[in-house]
C-alpha cells in the first residue's frame, strides 16, 4: 500500500475490530492515551470506540501534521474528520537524527515494525517528543463539533491499529517518510563513518530492547536446520607478521577442531534419544593432544603436539594412529601394560580357546600383560579392561594398532587378515 517514498500515505478501511482492544504495543497505547487525557467528554469518545469497532471509518490518510479518514455514522452519512499532530521543526529532525545514527539498533527495531523505549526516551533526550501527549491531538470535523466528536475519537482509535502495525506512521505524521528518514540516516551515518573510527558509529541493542522485540521475530526453526559441514574459520595468515609467540598456523588449526567438534556436538544433542552425552568424556591434555595429532594437522603443528607431550614424532604417528581406531581407550591399549586378575586372565584364555573352530585356531602364546601374539605371524591381540580385544600388527619393527576392538578375538583378528587382502 506504500514505497515509502511519498509523504502521505493511505490505508484501507479495516474490518471491524474483534476482541482485544485497539492498541496492542505500548506506542499505541500512549496515543490513546494521549486521546483519552484530551477528551473533556468521555460520551463522545465512547461513542468513537463504538463507531470504529464496528468497521465504520474508511480509509485512513495520514500525512505530515495531520490524518484524516471519512467516518460513517448509523444513519449512513459521512463526516470528514481530520486530527492534526504538530510537525517536528527541521531542528528537532536534525536533533533526532542525530541520535538515532548513533544507535543502530533504534533503527533496527523500527524496520521490524517495533518502537523501542529508548529510542523515544533518547529523542526525549534530544528535546524532540515524538508520542504525542495531552492536548497534542487536535480534532476538526465536518459535524461542526468545536472539540472531540464521535468522528475524531474513532479515527484515534483506528489509527491506534495502524500504529500497533507501523510506527513509522507516528513519524509520518511528525513530518518525515520511511524511505527519507532512511536515506537521511544513511547519509549521516556514511558522513560520520569519514571522521569517526567505524565501530564507534555502531551500536548494538539494549537488552530490554531486543527483549520487546522478542514478539515480533520470528520463531527459531524447529529443529534447527545441521550445517552440511562444519564452518571453516578465518584464515589468520596477513602480510604482518604475528606477534613473536603467537602461531597463525596453529590458532587456524584450533579453530577449525572447535569448528567440527561444535557440528559434531550439535548432531548429538539433535539426535532422538539423546541423553547429554558428551561426544568426548573429558580428556587429559596429553590424550588431547594426541587427538589433534590423529586430525592431521601439518608437520609444524604435529612436532609441537610431539614436543608437548614428551613423544618422539614417531611415538606421537603411533599414539594418533590408535587414536583413530578407538580413542582414549585405544590410546591406553597402545601405551599402558596392565596385568589382568586372575579370573581374567582364566576368562581370557577360554575365549581364546572357544572363538575359533580346532582348524582355524591360531596358536596364541601369552605375552606378558593383556597381550597374546599369533605364532608365526606378525599379529598381536590386546584384551582391555573394558573386555574388548584389539588387532595389532608389527610394522618396521613396532606394534602398531591396526583396526577396531571387537568383543571376539576372533573378530579381531578378522580384522588384521582383511587388513592384509
Ligand atoms: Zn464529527
Amino acid at each position: 500500500m506504500s514505497d515509502g517514498t511519498e509523504t502521505e500515505r493511505t490505508f484501507a478501511a479495516l474490518p471491524p475490530a474483534r476482541g482485544h482492544g485497539f492498541a496492542q504495543t505500548w506506542w499505541g497505547r500512549r496515543w490513546l492515551k494521549a486521546l483519552e487525557d484530551t477528551a473533556l467528554d468521555s460520551e463522545q469518545l465512547k461513542k468513537g470506540r463504538r463507531q470504529a469497532r464496528e468497521g465504520a471509518v474508511g480509509a485512513v490518510s495520514v500525512r505530515p501534521g495531520r490524518i484524516t479518514a471519512v467516518v460513517r455514522d448509523r444513519d449512513g452519512t459521512g463526516q470528514r474528520g481530520d486530527v492534526l499532530l504538530q510537525e517536528l521543526s527541521e531542528a528537532e529532525w536534525d536533533r533526532f537524527l542525530d541520535m538515532a545514527v548513533d544507535r543502530a539498533g533504534h533503527i533496527a527495531a523500527l524496520l521490524d515494525r517495533e518502537m523501542p523505549p529508548h529510542l523515544v526516551e533518547d529523542a526525549a533526550e534530544a528535546g524532540v517528543e515524538l508520542l504525542p501527549g495531552i492536548g497534542d491531538l487536535e480534532p476538526e470535523c465536518s459535524c461542526g463539533a468545536w472539540d472531540l466528536c464521535p468522528h475524531t475519537a474513532a479515527l484515534c482509535y483506528q489509527v491506534a491499529r495502524l500504529l500497533d502495525q507501523d510506527p513509522f506512521v507516528l513519524l509520518l505524521m511528525r513530518g518525515r517518510g520511511e524511505r527519507r528518514l532512511l536515506d537521511e540516516l544513511q547519509a549521516r551515518s556514511a558522513a560520520r563513518a569519514v571522521v569517526d573510527e567505524p565501530e564507534q558509529s555502531v551500536e548494538g541493542m539494549w537488552a530490554d530492547e531486543a527483549f520487546a522485540a522478542r514478539d515480533v521475530l520470528p520463531p527459531l526453526p524447529s529443529p534447527p536446520p545441521l550445517p552440511d559441514s562444519p564452518g571453516r574459520p578465518q584464515a589468520l595468515g596477513t602480510e604482518t607478521a604475528p606477534a613473536p609467540g603467537v602461531d597463525a598456523q596453529a590458532l587456524e588449526f584450533l579453530a577449525a577442531d572447535a569448528a567440527a567438534r561444535a557440528r559434531r556436538m550439535l548432531i548429538e544433542a539433535l539426535s532422538p534419544g539423546h541423553r547429554h552425552q558428551p561426544v568426548e568424556p573429558g580428556l587429559t591434555t596429553d590424550q588431547d593432544a594426541v587427538r589433534l595429532a590423529a586430525a592431521g594437522p601439518g608437520t609444524a603443528i604435529a612436532a609441537r603436539l610431539a614436543a608437548g607431550t614428551d613423544r618422539q614424532r614417531a611415538e606421537l604417528d603411533l599414539a594418533a594412529r590408535a587414536w583413530l581406531t578407538g580413542g582414549a581407550a585405544a590410546l591406553s591399549v597402545l601405551e599402558e601394560e596392565w596385568t589382568p586378575d586372575r579370573e581374567t586372565q582364566a576368562r581370557a584364555r577360554a575365549l581364546l580357546a572357544e572363538s575359533w573352530e580346532a582348524p582355524d585356531r591360531p596358536q596364541l602364546r601369552a605375552a606378558g600383560g593383556a597381550r597374546w601374539t599369533v605364532v608365526g605371524a606378525d599379529a598381536q591381540l590386546r584384551l582391555s579392561p573394558d573386555g574388548r580385544w584389539w588387532p595389532y600388527r608389527k610394522s618396521r619393527g613396532r606394534w602398531t594398532p591396526s583396526g577396531p576392538p571387537a568383543q571376539d578375538p576372533a573378530a579381531a583378528l578378522a580384522e588384521l587378515a582383511g587388513e592384509a587382502d
